[in-house]
């Protein structure tokens, strides 16, 4: 019987892999350790975080990274933002999303009447690449196991990809993000919205309202899978 519950947690983890993207299976504890059946997400994101230790999987853990940052906000979050990677200020703190584009980031959030602390916040690649350029594949395909497993564990109702790396790589396509944006995909259980980096933003600002227009399509899908108070 014991056996019959392995191996149906086994065909439905496979199952949620596929859905979500994952091209084969790998021995890496990245993919193997798993939070006990029943541990909420409270308790299984720091098991992920335990997870990746002190990683040295790729070699941006040589390239120098000050820390790790792996991840903030509400591990109940209905709403999720990915972004691309650490950048100077963000390897400092440890904390994704503080720099000047994370400042925009706040102010977007609250545009559609939530805080900081009520979503949650990572990024595709955990280490600050240097001279904040684009992660290379062998780094994306060492650390995205972290993300998926992140979104897995948050199940959130909507995902929102920050800026051209985190949607073609949550998405599995090389179309820049002008051709993403403006339209809803899924992932996994979730409805995926793509749009601009805010660090974009800040270079061109006349494409904030591309941006609003997105996160209204976010609001929207948020409210409609909401219970109604009545
Ligand atoms: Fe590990 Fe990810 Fe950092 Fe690479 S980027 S060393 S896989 S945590």
């Amino acid at each position: 019987m014991a056996d019959q519950d392995t191996r149906a947690q086994l065909a439905e983890h496979l199952r949620m892999a596929k859905e979500l993207g994952v091209a084969g299976v790998s021995r890496d504890p990245a993919w193997r350790t798993r939070a006990p059946a029943g541990a909420s997400a409270r308790e299984a994101l720091p098991m992920i975080r335990d997870d990746l230790g002190d990683c040295t999987r790729c070699k941006l853990h040589t390239l120098g990274r000050k820390q790790i940052v792996f991840g903030v906000g509400n591990p109940a979050a209905d709403l999720m933002f990915i972004g691309e990677a650490p950048g100077a200020e963000e390897d400092l703190q440890g904390i994704p999303f503080v720099g000047r584009a994370g400042q925009l980031l706040t102010k977007i959030i609250e545009a559609i009447g939530l805080t900081r602390d009520q979503v949650y916040i990572a990024n595709i690649i955990k280490c600050r690449p240097p001279e904040n350029r684009n992660p290379d594949p062998d780094e994306v395909a060492a650390c995205e196991p972290f993300v998926v497993r992140q979104v897995q564990t948050i199940h959130p109702k909507v995902i929102v990809a920050l800026g051209t790396f985190a949607a073609q790589a949550l998405l599995r396509t090389k179309d820049p993000i002008s051709r993403l944006r403006g339209r809803v995909f899924t992932f996994g259980d979730a409805h995926l919205i793509p749009t601009f980096h805010p660090a974009y933003l800040l270079r061109s600002p006349e494409r904030k309202r591309d941006v609003w227009e997105d996160m209204k399509k976010v609001r929207d899908l948020l409210q409609a899978d909401a219970p109604d108070p009545s």
